[in-house]
C-alpha cells in the first residue's frame, strides 16, 4: 500500500478529495497539518503530494479500527461497523467521500446548535449538506428536513445515510436559491465558509418563517466579524456564538 501525503488540512484539501477517489484513492485521513491519501499502487497525480510505501499490514482494518465514535451535543456519530452501545442519539455515517463524520469542529458545532435550537414542527434546512448528517440529525429529532449541495455526487451518499438511519429527508441540488420555494424554515443551518455566508446574506432571511433560527458555521475565528456585519446588515437578530479551536457558529434570529 503507498501513501499520497498532501500539505493543509482536509477542509483546504476539499476539492481535491473527490479527484483523489476518483484517481482510485481507498481512504484518506487527516494527521496534524497533513492529508493522508491511501492507494495501491503509486501514481502520477499534479497536487504536489509526496509519495511513501507503507509496510504490508491490513491497512483498512487499522483504519477501521483507529476511527473513534464521536459526541456532539445529544447525538453520537457513528460509522456502519461500530456497535450502538454508548448512551446518545445515534446517527450512523458511512465515513467516505463527503464531508460530514463528525470529526471536524464545525460539524460538532452544527450538531449541538441544531439540538439546541430546533424547535417542535420546524422544517429545517441543511445548506450544504455533504455526508447529509445535520439534515439526518434534524429529521431524527423529528424535524421535516431538507438538504441540499451544489455537488451532485455528494447526494447519493446523503440519501443511502438517510436509509441507514430509518429518516426522510429530502436532498436536492443546488444551493439557497433552489430551497426557497421548499421554505419557508423554521430553522436554517449551514456549513459553509464565511465569505459565502456573507455573500449569501440578503437571501438568508427569505428563507426563514418569521422567528426562525439561523446557525452559520465552517468560519474561522478571524472571519467572523465579516460574517457578523453582512447579518445585521440582513437585519437578522444574534442569538448566540460558540466556538471549538478555530471555528466559530454564529446564530441568529429572524
Ligand atoms: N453539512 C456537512 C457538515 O456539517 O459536516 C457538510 C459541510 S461541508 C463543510 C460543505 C458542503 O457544502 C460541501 O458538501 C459542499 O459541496 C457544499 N457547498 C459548497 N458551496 C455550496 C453552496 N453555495 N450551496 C450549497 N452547498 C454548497
Amino acid at each position: 500500500m503507498w501513501v499520497y501525503r498532501l500539505k493543509g488540512t482536509a477542509w483546504e484539501l476539499d476539492p481535491l478529495i473527490p479527484e483523489l477517489f476518483a484517481k482510485g484513492a481507498r481512504g484518506l485521513e487527516e494527521r496534524e497539518g497533513e492529508v493522508l491519501a491511501y492507494f495501491p499502487t503509486p501514481l502520477d497525480l499534479p497536487f504536489g503530494g509526496r509519495w511513501e510505501e507503507l509496510p504490508d499490514e491490513d491497512w483498512i482494518e487499522a483504519w477501521r479500527r483507529d476511527l473513534k465514535p464521536v459526541r456532539a451535543g445529544p447525538f453520537l456519530v457513528l460509522a456502519p461497523w461500530h456497535p450502538k452501545e454508548e448512551e446518545g442519539i445515534p446517527l450512523v455515517i458511512e465515513p467516505g467521500m463527503a464531508f460530514g463524520t463528525g470529526h471536524h469542529e464545525t460539524t460538532r458545532l452544527a450538531l449541538a446548535a441544531l439540538a439546541r435550537h430546533l424547535r417542535p414542527g420546524d422544517k429545517v434546512l441543511d445548506l450544504g449538506t455533504g455526508s447529509g448528517i445535520l439534515a439526518i440529525a434534524a429529521a431524527k429529532l423529528r424535524a421535516e428536513a431538507v438538504g441540499v449541495d451544489v455537488d451532485a455526487s455528494v447526494l447519493p451518499q446523503a440519501e443511502e445515510n438517510a436509509r441507514r438511519n430509518g429518516v426522510q429527508v429530502r436532498f436536492l441540488l443546488g444551493s439557497l436559491e433552489e430551497a426557497l420555494p421548499l421554505g419557508p424554515f423554521g430553522l436554517v443551518v449551514a456549513n459553509l465558509f464565511a465569505e459565502l455566508h456573507q455573500d449569501l446574506a440578503p437571501l438568508y432571511p427569505q428563507a426563514l418563517a418569521p422567528g426562525g433560527r439561523l446557525l452559520l458555521t465552517g468560519i474561522l475565528r478571524e472571519k467572523a466579524e465579516g460574517v457578523r456585519g453582512a447579518m445585521g446588515e440582513a437585519g437578522l437578530k444574534p442569538l448566540e456564538e460558540v466556538a471549538e479551536g478555530d471555528w466559530v457558529l454564529l446564530a441568529y434570529r429572524r
